[in-house]
């Protein structure tokens, strides 16, 4: 099923009003099955407003028009809209009724603006406005449905969530739509697709995959349309196993889930806490971890060692080592991770050291290296990452690949344990 949007007036096309209304109506389409088609915006005039229609009744089997049906004389949509449809516009005695009683409420006298808003064309179905008084107008062009509402946000969706959701669902004979997201990280989207080839060659024709990388994490998202949900659930399940099977090394999580969600997650699990010493990261994995409510149950704490001196005297990190390997190096990550393990006392422990840029870097380490660290009851170890030389990419994609570090020693411990 096609829709469209039309969104009518002149402050939207000079840019003193942001058309929110499409976006809103556009997220309200797809979630019911929809497929968008076009967002046109018109000025208040009927030459382009016509034209719109005519463009957007000869392509699509729902039109959903917003703005211009003030009581003001630069709003002109209603009697464009009885023009175009043949109609006459004659007063409505129920929407009359409820105009004067909000006027009443209000100690007001009707006028006649007010008097012209109670006007309707004489022949569409009308939707009742829950939150003002211009209400909602459907009416029938071949086999496309027109709807008419106010411009005003509130109004809009009170209509659109209380008249037009659930006429859509009664008349037309839509797909459903389910989806399943899958949360991968530790690679990056020209790879995964290449490995994802045979995966998508495979996919039955009503299921399609996307990818939808977003700083260092990729969603892929697995969309089924069809007619019974119990069918598509079943499709989806199957083809999550398959991707599971195809790429179980990068997949974290499902639904959005963050990687600092999951962490915490298996932490709580196996009932173990952690704690992190941050030099590059500046306290961001800390902030990362807290962010997720209940996080007081596994993080014991972080520390950022910015400053060498800090490294050694919070951390226990042997200044030796700093002077014979820098502060950006293997050791040094491995004694800070050692040093807040011991000073937190947390079953495991993350460190990270590195030049985050833009400047600072030399020949031998440029900026974006980072030494990430790693210390458990197994043991300790570091690896090096070779990020760009945007500073906040640098920040946000050294503390992932520090959490993805944790989340993989907790996993490894629980399959030996
Ligand atoms: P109207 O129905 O044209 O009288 O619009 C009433 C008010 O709703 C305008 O003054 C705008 O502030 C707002 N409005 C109209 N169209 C939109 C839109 N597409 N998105 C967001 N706000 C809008
Ligand atoms: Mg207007």
């Amino acid at each position: 099923m096609q829709a469209e949007i039309i969104t009518i007036g002149d402050e939207l096309l000079m840019g003193l009003t942001v058309d929110t209304n499409s976006a809103w109506m556009g997220q309200f389409l797809t979630a019911h099955g929809f497929n968008v088609y076009q967002i046109t915006s018109v000025s208040d005039n009927a030459i382009q407003i016509r034209d719109a229609l005519d463009m957007a009744t000869k392509r699509s089997d729902l039109v959903l028009v917003t703005g211009g049906l003030g009581p003001t004389s630069d709003d002109i949509t209603k009697e464009t809209l009885a023009g175009y449809f043949n109609m006459e516009l004659e007063i409505n005695t129920d929407i009359l009724e409820s105009i004067r009683k909000l006027l009443d409420a209000r100690g007001l006298e009707m006028n006649e603006n007010n008097r012209m808003q109670a006007k309707v064309p004489a022949g569409c179905l009308v939707l009742p406005n829950g939150r003002g008084t211009a209400p909602g107008m459907l009416f029938r062009k071949g086999k496309t449905i027109v709807i008419s509402m106010p411009g005003v946000p509130y109004e809009m969706k009170d209509i659109m969530e209380n008249q037009v959701g659930p006429y859509i669902k009664k008349n037309f004979n839509k797909d459903i739509i389910k989806y399943s997201i899958v949360m991968v990280y530790g690679t990056f989207e020209a790879k995964l697709a290449e490995i994802l080839e045979p995966f998508e060659e495979q996919l039955p024709a009503n299921v399609s995959l996307a990818y939808l990388p977003t700083q260092g994490i990729i969603k892929l998202r697995l969309t089924a349309k069809g007619k019974d949900e119990t069918i598509l659930d079943k499709l989806l399940k199957d083809q999550v196993r398959l991707l599971e099977e195809s790429i179980p090394e990068f997949i974290y999580g499902y639904d959005g889930e963050l990687l600092e969600e999951v962490t915490g997650k298996l932490l709580r699990q196996q009932n173990e806490t952690c704690s992190v010493a941050e030099s590059c990261t500046g306290g961001n994995i800390s902030h990362m971890l807290t962010a997720v409510p209940g996080s007081s149950d596994y993080f014991r704490g972080g520390v950022v060692a910015y400053h060498n001196d800090i490294k050694t005297e919070e951390l226990g990190v042997d200044p030796e080592l700093i002077i014979r390997h820098g502060a950006v190096s293997r050791e040094v990550a491995v004694a800070m991770a050692e040093g807040i393990r011991k000073k937190f006392n947390s079953d495991y422990a993350i460190s990270t050291t590195g030049i985050a840029g833009p400047g600072g870097g030399s020949e031998e380490k440029p900026v974006g290296t980072v030494w990430i660290g790693i210390s458990s009851a197994s043991g300790s170890a570091a690896i090096k990452r070779s990020f760009g030389t945007e500073r906040q990419n640098n920040i946000r994609r050294s503390s992932l690949a520090a959490l993805d570090m944790l989340r993989r020693a907790i996993l490894t411990a629980g399959e030996e344990a």
